[in-house]
Parts: structure tokens; sequence; C-alpha cells
């Protein structure tokens, strides 16, 4: 059965209490209990059109849940450890993200990858505890500019893949973000032919790893004005917006967008 878009917000470093309570009553036009029908009518109704998911910083989750629990709206971790427990002073653990009622944890980011030098053998090791906790992995892979105008991009994202993702990734519990270094956060785009050509030679890669079925998400300054031809490109299983997920009226509009598209794999 054919799988719904996503849409995923990572809020990274930012946002407090308030700014979730903020974020859901805008969503939820203030009403309390509303359901998620109400917040994005057609999104995540029944039809199952699109699957929205909000990655707040840990600190958060617990809030987080408490705000989301009765929408449809999912919730989920921005990283994890890939030990289930034991002396790793500020890590956070799947098993506790679980517990904050996390579905999804964003793994191998490349903010992770290029401030805390993480490898694709840590991401692996980390997607396997998200699997092993019965969460969902969102497996981050992206070529920097360098590695772009040297032309080596495919062959970075093809290697990425090829050592991010473990043995025990299913189409079921992993996605796979394409997230080109460049387009993070810097208002560059990538051109949809660009975002179709590296998502086709993803999709090969990944079917030949995991099987059919696997959502594969676009990210880099995904917003309002260019999120319909984003999720309208082939290969395009939804996207993971870093910025402009903070603003509920630009993530809502994206959400919406999605509800237009066809369904993913
Ligand atoms: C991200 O952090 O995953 C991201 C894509 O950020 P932005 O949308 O701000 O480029």
């Amino acid at each position: 059965m054919a799988k719904p878009k996503l849409i995923a917000g990572n809020w990274k470093m930012n946002g407090s209490k308030a700014d979730i309570d903020t974020w859901a009553a805008h969503i939820f036009a203030g009403e309390a209990g509303a359901t998620a029908k109400k917040l994005l009518p057609g999104v995540s109704d029944s039809e199952n059109k699109a699957e929205i998911l909000l990655c707040p910083p840990a600190i958060l989750l617990d809030h987080t849940g408490k705000a989301l629990k009765t929408t449809g709206v999912k919730w989920g971790g921005q990283d994890c450890h890939a030990e289930a427990s034991g002396a790793h002073t500020g890590d956070i653990s799947t098993g506790m993200l679980k517990e904050m009622g996390c579905t999804y944890a964003i793994v191998g980011h490349s903010e992770r990858r290029q401030n805390h030098g993480e490898t694709s053998e840590n991401v692996a090791n980390k997607a396997r505890a998200v699997h092993a906790a019965g969460l969902v992995a969102i497996i981050c892979v992206g070529e920097t500019d360098d590695e772009r105008t040297s032309g080596k991009a495919e062959d970075i994202v093809t290697g990425q893949l090829k050592n991010s993702i473990p043995d025990t990734a299913t189409p079921e519990n992993t996605v796979v973000a394409y997230e080109p270094v460049w387009a993070i956060g810097t208002g560059k785009v990538a051109s949809a032919e660009d975002i179709a050509q590296m998502h086709g030679i993803i999709r090969d890669s990944v079917t030949k790893q995991v099987g059919d079925g696997v959502r594969l998400l676009y990210g880099g300054s995904v917003k309002v004005a260019n999120a319909p031809e984003i999720l309208h490109t082939p290969n395009v299983d939804g996207v993971l917006v870093g910025g402009a997920s903070l603003k509920a009226e630009e993530f809502q509009a994206i959400a919406l967008a999605a509800q237009k598209g066809a369904k993913a794999v």
C-alpha cells in the first residue's frame, strides 16, 4: 500500500515551551483538543494523505507530546546515542525517546556529521538502535558544496547510504533524507532537476540495499514558495524542513501543499 508523504520539521537548537504552545495554538486555531482534521484539513485525516512530524530539541519532547497528543501530528528526536544506556553524559537513548512518545528519530544530520565528527558508521549504529527501539530512523545524507563542484556528489551520497543504513533497515522502519549541505539554512535550494537526478540515484541504491517502498525526503531551505514543486518531483516522498518549520503558518502551508501531491512510494 502506498505510504503518505512525510512532512517533517526539525527545530534544531531552537524554541521553548512557550514556542511549542504558540505553534500548536496557531495550528489548532486555539481550539483545545481539536482533531488533526481541523488542524490540517485533508492532511492528517483518515485518508492519510500526509504524515506530519515535529522534531523539537530533546528537552522539549515531553512538553511537545502533551501539546500534540490528540492531534495526529507525531513527534520525534533529532539524534540519539547508539547504546541503550551507560556513561554517556549529555546523550539521549532511543528508549528515552520512546518513553517520550517519539515514533521517529533523525540520525546523521549534516550538522551532527560536521559539528560532532559523526561518521557514517556511527550513523548506522544509531539507526540500528532506533530500529531496535521500534522507532523509524530518518537517515540523512548529502554532499558539501566542494564535493558537488568537484563532481563527487553522487559518490559521496551513495557511499554515505551504503555505510549509514544498517542491516536492520526495512521500508517500514527507515526513511532517507537527501539534504545537500550547501542548501541547509542558506536559502539556496537544489533545482528540481538536481533533486530528481539525485533522488533517482538514491532510489536505486536504497532499493538494492533495503527494498522497495523506502520514503525519500528532500531537505534544504524548503519553504512554502518551493515546497509544491519539490513535493511533485519524482522520487520525493516528503520534505525535512528546518528554519521554516519554526513558523507555524509556513509549516502548515507546506503540509497543506503535500495534500495536493500524489501518494509517496
Ligand atoms: C535541516 O535542518 O534539516 C534543514 C533542511 O534546514 P533548513 O530547512 O533551514 O535548510
